[in-house]
């Protein structure tokens, strides 16, 4: 039996957590956690029983309350309340799916508690993985990836060993606009921009994937969780989705993972690793599929990764700008009161404008987040 906490359960890898939960009687759910979506967050406890559910918002926590007052389970609020969902006694696994940096402190609070971390909030990593990484390796905890780039990553690393990666091959489905030019990219919607071709994702990811600033936080993210440096990590557009990322090897051996694109197979895999579970979901047809693609990204357009890349290679607090000022304008982009390419544009002011702490400790990393809020507006 494994007991899991989940941050974020009323999200998109929220919820598909929970439906794997669903297949498979000897997952158990110890705690949930939600920002304001409390509808939804009832009917989770409902079904799943956990003894502790989290919800951000204050007053929301209050309604939940008294909407779950016939049953065992405990509610608490704000980021205390997420810290406790987080590191719950009963829990074996933390699976992190909350949006943003906000994920930082449940997840170091998780690993000081012992727990292993499916980790889905790649945002924690890309801003605090020099801190995450070693506080993992302190504690005895394991960092299971459920980005589908790095699970595939994950499993054709199985037993091998880390030192003989010559590089990593990290695909991308090149989003909405593959292929559209910088003048065209000015002038696309909200709406354009949310209708990913092959994947359901949460809003902002979805924005992410159209910049390519999605695909520039898996490279730091792989970084971390690999060990290897930007120059060791190629980006390759895979536009079928099909081949999830691959390695190539020391001896020239490339092993990749594919299948149809289906969050779930990253996140059960990152429940019951070491074990490999039989799930029902669409097979891999070759024979219809016919041909698979692979292009190089256009960096020229899609400045998301060429920003991200820069980030990465000045280190300490610069992943921390790259992040919050895309996190920033793409909330702005959502509430319409930028364009598409002024993300870039954001990004790029805040990155000129910041001179880099090198090794930063975790009050300069918030501290850091909080003046990009502040430069942006
Ligand atoms: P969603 O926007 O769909 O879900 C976010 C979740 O976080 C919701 O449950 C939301 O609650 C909750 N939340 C927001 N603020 C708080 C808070 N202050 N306290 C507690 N919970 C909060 O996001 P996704 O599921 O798409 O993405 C989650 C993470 O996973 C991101 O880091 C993303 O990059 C990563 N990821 C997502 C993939 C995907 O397929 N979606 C694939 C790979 C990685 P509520 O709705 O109730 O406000």
């Amino acid at each position: 039996m494994k007991t899991i906490s989940v941050l974020g359960s009323t999200g998109s890898i929220g919820t598909q957590t929970l439906d794997v939960v669903r297949h498979h009687s000897d997952l158990r759910i110890a705690a949930l956690a939600a920002g304001k979506n409390i509808t939804l967050l009832e009917k989770q406890i409902r079904e799943f029983s956990p003894c502790l559910a989290a919800v951000a918002d204050e007053e929301k926590a209050l309604d939940l309350k008294a909407r779950v007052k016939d049953l065992d389970v405990r509610v608490v609020s704000g980021m205390e309340g997420l810290i406790e969902a987080a590191c719950i006694s009963q829990a074996d696994i933390t699976v992190t799916a909350i949006v943003g940096m906000i994920g930082i402190r449940p997840t170091i609070a998780a690993i000081r508690a012992g727990k292993d971390i499916a980790l889905a909030n790649k945002e924690t990593l890309v801003t605090a993985g020099h801190l995450i990484m070693p506080l993992a390796k302190e504690y005895g905890v394991k960092i299971l990836p459920v980005d589908s780039e790095h699970s595939a990553i994950f499993q054709s690393l199985n037993g091998e060993r880390y030192e003989r990666i010559e590089k990593i091959l990290l695909t991308c489905s090149g989003g909405p606009f593959r292929g559209r030019s910088a003048s065209e990219l000015e002038k696309v919607t909200v709406e354009d921009a949310l209708r990913h071709p092959n994947w359901n994702m949460g809003p902002k990811i979805t924005i992410d994937s159209a910049t390519l600033v999605n695909k520039g936080l898996e490279v730091m993210e792989a970084g971390w969780l690999f060990h290897v440096d930007a120059d060791q990590i190629e980006v390759v557009v895979q536009p079928q989705s099909v081949v999830h990322s691959a390695v190539q090897f020391t001896d020239g051996a490339v092993i990749a993972q594919m299948g149809t694109p289906d969050m779930r197979l990253p996140i059960q895999y990152a429940l019951f690793w070491p074990d490999r579970r039989a799930m029902e979901t669409e097979r891999l047809d070759l024979f219809a599929l016919k041909e698979l693609t692979f292009l190089k990204p256009d960096t020229e357009v899609f400045r998301g990764l060429p920003l991200a890349l820069r980030a990465m290679k000045s280190g300490g607090t610069m992943p921390t700008v790259f992040n919050a000022a895309n996190e920033r304008a793409v909330s702005k982009f959502l509430a319409r009161e930028i364009g598409f390419t002024d993300i870039y544009r954001i990004i790029e002011d805040c990155m000129d404008a910041h001179e880099a702490v090198p090794d930063p400790d975790l009050d300069t990393i918030l501290e850091t987040e909080q003046e990009v809020y502040a430069r942006i507006g």
